[in-house]
């Protein structure tokens, strides 16, 4: 029997998501650093790409972030799931407590549109798992195309934590990450203690002069694959 191309790598199904600076000989090492392949369209309703999105979602429940895509799980595809029930303490903050966000698949996602105006986060991930969080801006608004489990063709407007999350997961699919953009850092301890001991919510940025934006704006409306230039 071949191997299914949407297998996940054994040494993914369980511990820690693909991490950053992963020393490990392989491709696994750099899988999180190249721009992923679009998901051929007519594979989407296949049994192994189903399974593979099933296991995702078990896997992102387990890890406990709020969004995972498919090469942090070893498989250079564009794919990502965001799903956020109010019990996850993940970018817990006073003012998010109880967002609610519906599993949701993302596959061969495209940006369409953005805001001009933006929001500021201290971001962490899954993949980079000791590093300290990094100060990124994303745009408030996005308006986005993307193809669901069922292979229909889907365009929405995002805002709020899900546009934050997709923009975060979309970056991951660039073969990036949030510390391939921030420029200031600080601890989950330091970050916490500033603040009371909770997470800052996410801040309006009018002028983002001084914090990098996870998404060029000239990248915007460019499918993945056609994005040669490195940021
Ligand atoms: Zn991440």
């Amino acid at each position: 029997m071949t191997k299914s191309a949407y297998q996940i790598p054994e040494s993914y199904l369980s511990g820690a998501a693909v991490q950053c600076c992963e020393k490990q000989s392989g491709h696994n090492t750099c899988v999180l650093h190249h721009r992923c392949r679009p998901v051929p369209i007519a594979d989407i309703t296949h049994g192994d790409f189903q399974q593979t999105l099933q296991f995702a979602a078990f896997r992102r429940q387990q890890l406990q972030g709020i969004g995972i895509a498919a090469n942090q799980l070893g498989l250079s595809y564009q794919f990502f799931l965001i799903e956020r029930d109010p019990a996850n303490s993940r970018y817990k903050t006073a003012s998010n407590n109880e967002v609610y966000i519906p599993l949701t698949y993302y596959i061969n996602p495209i940006i369409k549109q953005v805001s001009d105006e933006c929001v500021c986060l201290y971001h962490a991930c899954l993949s980079c798992v000791g590093a300290d969080r990094g100060l990124v801006a994303t745009y408030k608004d996005i308006y986005v195309e993307y193809f669901n489990e069922k292979a229909e063709k889907i365009s929405r407007q995002l805002s709020g934590w899900e546009a934050i999350i997709f923009q975060h997961e979309y970056n991951h699919l660039l073969g990036r990450t949030y510390l391939n953009v921030a420029k200031e850092y600080i601890t989950t301890e330091q970050l916490l203690t500033n603040n009371d001991g909770k997470v800052p919510a996410p801040r309006d940025v009018t002028v983002i002069e001084d914090i990098p934006i996870m998404i060029p704006r000239e990248w915007i409306g460019m499918r993945i694959e056609s994005i040669t230039d490195n940021k």
